[in-house]
C-alpha cells in the first residue's frame, strides 16, 4: 500500500531544504526503575551519583569547546547554563539526602526530584522559563544515562542523511546529531529564540516546528522539510521530490560553495544597475568568512542575542569584544548593527520585565531601550568605541513615532560627548538609521526620510501589525502573507520617501530573499536586499536577469491588484516568463 501523503504547515526555525528519512527519538528514552536498596549500599548509590555528574560535566565542557570552535564565541554559552545546572550542589546535596532518607536508587531519587523541579517550569508561559526547564531535563537524561551505563543519548543510531524527529533537542544533541550528519530536525516545541534555534541557525541545519510531530509521524517516513517556510510534506509524490531536490540544489546546505562561485560583487542587472545584497546575521557563524572574503556587507546583525545568551544584560567591556571582533571580521564591508530589540515575548524571566497578555503589541524594541536607557546607552558606547574598528551603521528597531527617534538620538548625542570628553576616538560620522516595521512608521516614512540617515523595511513584523496577523501563529498563517497590496503599498511608500530625500532603504524583513519579490522591490528602486545568507547565490543570480526598466512597469501593474493572490499570480507569471525568457 502507498504511504498516505501529508502536508504540516509549522514554524519555521532555521532556513533551507532537506529530503530525507524520518527518525524519531522520543524523550524520556532513559528509564529509571525504581530499586530498594540496603543501607549498606548507600554511598554505592551516592558515588555513581556524583561519577555520573563528573561524567556529564565533562562531555558538556566539551560541547562548550567544540561550539566555541565551530560556531564561536556567544553560542558556546548555551552550555554554560547547563553546566551551572548539572553542577548545582546544592540540589545534589538534597537528592543525597532523599537517597539516604528514601533509601532507593540514585535514578530513581535524582529523577523524582528533576521531575518536581521541571513540572512547574515547563508550564510557564514565559519562554525562558521553558528554556530553562528544557535545559534541566538535557542534563538530567545526561546523568541518568550514565548512571545507567549507557553513556550519553547520543548512542541513539541513525544512518547518515536522516531528518531526526523529537519533542526537543537540546544544544548538545544538535551539535553531536549534526556532527554524525543527521541534516535536519524536526520538532514538536520551541520558538525562533529557543537555544536549540540559535545552534541551529548557526550551523545552518534546517529545523522547523510542527506541534505533537512525533506523533504524526512514523520512523522511515520520506519528507521534505522547508526550515525557510516551516513547510513539511510526508510521503511526497515523485514530482514533488524532484521539484524540491531541484529546488535543494539550488538553495541547499551548500550556501559557502554557492556564494564562493558567485561573479562580481554586488550583482548589476541587465541594464547595469548595481543592486546591494546583504546579510542578516544573528551571531558569529561559519558563513562569515566567505561573506567577508566576498565583501557582502551586514544588512541586519541582530544583536539582542548577545543579551539572549547572557544571563544578564552584558556589560560595556564584553560588548566591546562582541562588536570589535565583528568589525575585524567583517573589515571590507559595512555592518549595521541593530540595537538590542527586545520584548516579553524574547526577554528572559529576570524581573526586568513584567508579562503582557500581548507582547507584539506592547513594551518591546525601542520602547524598552529609552525605558532603560543606561542599557541602550552601555550599547550605544560600546559599538562607538568599537567603530573605529570598522564600518558600523547603527539601527534601531520597532520604531513607532518620530519622537522615539529623536529620544534615541539624543542618547546617542549624549554617549559620543561623553567619550569625546574622555578622549576616546569613534567614528564621528557613524550613521543612525531606523527600522520600518510599524504601519505608523510606513505611514510617516516622509517625516523620518528627513532626519535619518537611512531606513531599513523589517517586512517580517510590518506584515503582521499591517494584516493583523501573528507571524508565530499558524492558524492566521494565510493572512499573513507579505504579498498582500497593504503591505506593498507601505513598502513603496517607505522607498519613495527614501528616494525623495535621498537616504538608502533597505529591506531586511525575510522577503528580501524571496525570488518572486525580488524584481518588484527593484522596479520600486530599494538600495539594499538584505537576506539569510542562504538565499544571498539565488537572489544575486536573479538580479543579473532583469532588467530595471522592465520591472518598473511590474510595480503599476503589482500596486494596482487587490489581493494577495492576484499579487501572487502576477508575481509568478513575471518569474515565468524571466525563467523562460532565459531558459
Ligand atoms: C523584521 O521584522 O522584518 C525584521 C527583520 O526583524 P525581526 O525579524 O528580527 O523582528
Ligand atoms: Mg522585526
Amino acid at each position: 500500500m502507498p504511504y498516505r501523503r501529508k502536508t504540516y504547515k509549522g514554524l519555521p526555525i532555521s532556513g533551507g531544504i532537506i529530503l530525507g528519512n524520518v527518525r524519531i527519538i522520543l524523550p524520556g528514552s532513559v528509564r529509571v526503575a525504581e530499586v530498594p536498596i540496603p543501607v549498606s549500599r548507600i554511598s554505592h548509590e551516592i558515588t555513581a551519583l556524583d561519577k555520573a555528574i563528573a561524567e556529564t560535566i565533562v562531555e558538556l565542557r566539551k560541547l562548550s569547546d567544540s561550539a566555541g570552535k565551530r560556531i564561536g564565541g556567544p553560542v558556546s554559552k548555551v552550555f554554560d547554563a547547563q553546566l551551572m545546572i548539572a553542577g548545582d550542589y546544592e540540589f545534589l546535596g538534597k537528592v543525597k539526602e532523599q537517597i539516604k532518607k528514601r533509601r532507593r536508587n540514585a535514578g530513581f531519587v535524582y529523577n523524582l526530584m528533576v521531575q518536581d523541579t521541571i513540572k512547574p517550569l515547563s508550564k510557564s508561559n514565559d519562554p525562558y522559563i521553558r528554556q530553562m526547564s528544557q535545559d534541566v531535563t538535557a542534563v538530567s537524561e545526561q546523568v541518568l544515562s550514565h548512571l545507567a551505563g549507557y553513556g550519553q543519548k547520543s548512542t541513539v543510531r541513525f544512518q547518515a542523511n536522516t531528518i531526526l524527529v523529537g519533542k526537543s533537542f537540546t544544544p548538545g544533541e544538535v551539535l553531536d546529531y549534526r556532527n554524525r550528519k543527521a541534516i535536519g530536525f524536526l520538532v514538536g516545541e520551541g520558538g525562533r529564540s529557543s537555544h536549540m534555534a540559535l545552534i541551529a541557525r548557526s550551523l545552518m541545519v534546517p529545523v522547523a516546528v510542527v506541534e505533537k510531530c512525533w506523533h504524526l509521524l512514523s520512523d522511515n517516513d520520506r519528507i521534505i522539510l522547508d526550515g525557510t517556510s516551516g513547510l513539511v510534506i510526508v510521503n511526497p509524490t515523485e514530482s514533488e521530490w524532484d521539484e524540491y531536490q531541484k529546488k535543494k540544489k539550488r538553495q541547499g546546505p551548500a550556501t559557502i560553495t554557492r556564494i564562493k562561485k558567485l561573479p562580481a560583487i554586488p550583482p548589476k542587472t541587465l541594464d547595469g544597475i548595481e543592486v546591494q545584497i546583504a546579510a542578516n546575521l544573528e551571531l558569529p557563524g561559519p558563513v562569515d568568512e566567505i561573506l567577508t572574503e566576498r565583501k557582502f556587507p551586514v544588512g541586519l546583525y541582530r544583536t539582542e542575542f548577545l543579551y539572549l545568551e547572557s544571563d544578564s544584560f552584558p556589560g560595556e567591556e564584553e560588548q566591546f569584544e562582541f562588536y570589535s571582533k565583528i568589525a575585524a571580521t567583517y573589515s571590507n564591508s559595512v555592518v549595521t548593527l541593530r540595537t538590542f530589540d527586545l520584548g516579553s515575548d524574547k526577554i528572559k524571566a529576570d524581573g526586568l520585565i513584567p508579562h503582557e497578555d500581548n507582547p507584539a503589541l506592547g513594551w518591546r524594541g525601542i520602547r524598552v531601550m529609552l525605558d532603560m536607557s543606561d542599557i541602550f546607552k552601555c550599547q550605544i558606547r560600546a559599538i562607538m568605541r568599537a567603530s573605529v574598528k570598522g564600518k558600523f551603521r547603527i539601527m534601531l528597531p520597532m520604531i513607532s513615532d518620530v519622537t522615539e527617534f529623536d529620544r534615541a538620538r539624543k542618547l546617542i548625542a549624549q554617549v559620543a560627548f561623553d567619550l569625546r570628553r574622555s578622549g576616546i576616538d569613534f567614528d564621528k560620522n557613524i550613521p543612525v538609521g531606523i527600522m520600518i516595521e510599524v504601519p505608523s512608521a510606513a505611514l510617516t516614512a516622509d517625516q523620518f526620510a528627513k532626519k535619518v540617515d537611512f531606513m531599513s523595511i523589517g517586512t517580517n513584523d510590518l506584515t503582521q501589525y499591517t494584516m493583523s496577523a501573528d507571524r508565530n501563529n499558524a492558524r492566521v498563517s494565510g493572512l499573513y502573507n507579505s504579498y498582500h497590496p497593504s503591505v506593498l503599498h507601505l513598502i513603496k511608500l517607505t522607498l519613495d520617501a527614501g528616494r525623495k530625500y535621498n537616504k538608502p532603504v533597505s529591506i531586511c524583513g525575510e522577503i528580501a530573499g524571496d525570488l518572486m519579490a525580488v524584481p518588484l522591490f527593484i522596479g520600486m528602486g530599494v538600495s539594499q536586499l538584505s537576506m539569510n545568507p542562504a538565499r544571498i547565490f539565488d537572489v544575486c543570480r536573479l538580479v543579473s536577469k532583469i532588467d530595471s526598466k522592465m520591472v518598473q512597469l511590474l510595480v503599476g501593474s503589482i500596486m494596482s491588484s487587490p489581493t494577495t493572490a492576484s499579487v501572487t499570480k502576477k508575481l509568478e507569471s513575471y518569474r515565468n516568463a524571466l525563467e523562460n525568457k532565459n531558459s
